[in-house]
């Protein structure tokens, strides 16, 4: 079974976006044993598009068609497949009536090429968008299967993942049962924690570990192959348990869209217990980490952005004494930051950030140095030192140090 990616894009063939599509449908295909053998990138052009699909569909038998279904002129994708496989496009009513409703609740005009992003060749069944306008398609032909999906990130992982995967999986059902499990980790180099993983789970056999950097973990996957389920699941239990006794202190939870403010979130909802924040470097990102969660209310009332030293004694409190002596970026700042919020909006967690998001050092230290300050209820506060690499740069020093502090209050 050959499997083929092509992405259309002429930003992605002159070098402007990087194809992290493909990327993501390879690894995706991969995992559902159905490894993709060739990719193709074309730029928007209506006949280079169809000499590209024909030509896919003389070697694979899949054939995965991706971006290009705005409702703009430079999108052609929709129209193209459907002339290459010699259909009319037919227009979905109801998802029509669904789109001039959306552009109606926005007040925004519509225009009548909006159409496009309901239609699809005839014959073939259009895949649900969860999170935009475009519907996707499916097209089975001759034991072949043409299928058209969206160009934003966003809306393509939610594609594959929501409409693409199901149908996949019900299309080869005949083949072998394949169970995953995903885990999260957070603060161990990716290359250290995968060696850590394979000597931890070297004496299991038949299943097998990838693992995937997201900005904000390191996601691990577990795969057992051709097992039924409860015996799979029995073997990604084992796998789990002999990780776990070497990474316990690194994980934080199992899932593919789980997050560290999540976790976070839903164990202050367990004990009724409330946070606030003073973020110096982080300038609120903790705060906006801690309300992208759904239900974030429950947990969080407000906390402070004290950029500048006289914010810092103005709105927390902090005696000017503290910060003159031992400096902006210390221990004692940290913890005096932590107990300042959270003795002003009085709450069981407050937690602190102050630190060097550089380029230029500060108080004689290099950018990447952080102090994080944590006032918990019952305990007494503690701080804690990062030495992130300065070479990462500014925004990634922010959201690392975002990330070690939620670790840190979860541990
Ligand atoms: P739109 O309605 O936004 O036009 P579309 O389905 O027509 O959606 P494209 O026009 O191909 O999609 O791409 C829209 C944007 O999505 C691009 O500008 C780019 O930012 C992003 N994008 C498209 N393809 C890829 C890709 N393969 N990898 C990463 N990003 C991509
Ligand atoms: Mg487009």
């Amino acid at each position: 079974m050959d499997a083929e990616i092509i992405s259309v894009g002429t930003e992605i063939v002159l070098g402007q976006i990087i194809n992290t599509n493909a990327a993501y449908l390879a690894n995706r295909l991969t995992q559902l044993d159905l490894p993709a053998t060739y990719q193709t990138t074309v730029d928007d052009q209506s006949q280079r598009l169809e000499r590209v699909i024909n030509h896919a569909l003389t070697r694979a038998q899949l054939v995965f068609v991706c971006g290009g279904l705005g409702p703009t002129a430079d999108d052609i994708t929709m129209p193209t497949v459907a002339k290459t496989l010699g259909k009319e496009l037919q227009t979905d009513e109801e998802h029509w009536k669904w789109i001039q409703k959306t552009f109606e609740q926005r007040q925004i005009k519509m225009e009548p090429e909006n159409i496009r992003q309901a239609q699809y060749p005839r014959g073939g069944e259009p895949l649900a968008n969860p999170v935009g306008l475009a519907l996707g398609c499916w097209y089975e032909t001759k034991g072949k299967v043409v299928v058209v999906l969206p160009g934003p990130p966003a809306e393509f992982k939610a594609m594959v993942e929501k409409s693409l995967v199901p149908k996949l999986q019900q299309y080869f059902q005949t083949r072998k049962q394949i169970t995953s499990r995903t885990l999260n980790f957070l603060g161990r180099p990716e290359s250290q924690l995968m060696d850590e993983i394979e000597g931890a789970t070297n004496d299991i056999p038949g299943i097998s570990i990838t693992s995937y950097v997201q900005p904000t973990a390191i996601q691990v996957r577990l795969t057992v192959r051709d097992l039924p389920v409860i015996e799979a699941e029995e073997k990604i239990d084992q796998a789990q348990k002999a990780i776990l006794a070497v990474e316990e202190p690194f994980f934080f939870g199992v899932g593919d869209d789980l997050t560290l403010a999540k976790v976070v979130v839903e164990q202050l909802k367990k004990r009724g217990w409330k946070l606030t924040a003073a973020e110096s470097l982080t300038g609120g990102m903790f705060q906006s980490a801690i309300c992208s969660v759904p239900g974030a209310s429950t947990v969080f009332n407000g906390g402070f952005v004290t950029y500048a030293a006289s914010a810092k004694e103005k709105l927390l409190g902090i005696p000017h004494a503290t910060i003159d002596r031992y400096g902006v970026v210390s221990s004692e700042t940290a913890a005096t930051m932590a107990e300042g919020c959270q003795r002003k909006l009085n709450v069981e967690v407050g937690i602190g950030f102050t630190g060097v998001a550089g380029p230029d050092m500060l108080e004689g230290q290099p950018a990447g140095t952080v102090w994080i300050g944590l006032a918990m209820k019952g305990r007494s506060t503690k701080t804690v030192q990062l030495h992130l690499a300065s070479y990462v740069g500014r925004q990634a020093i922010r959201t690392l140090s975002v990330q070690y502090g939620l670790q840190l209050i979860y541990h």
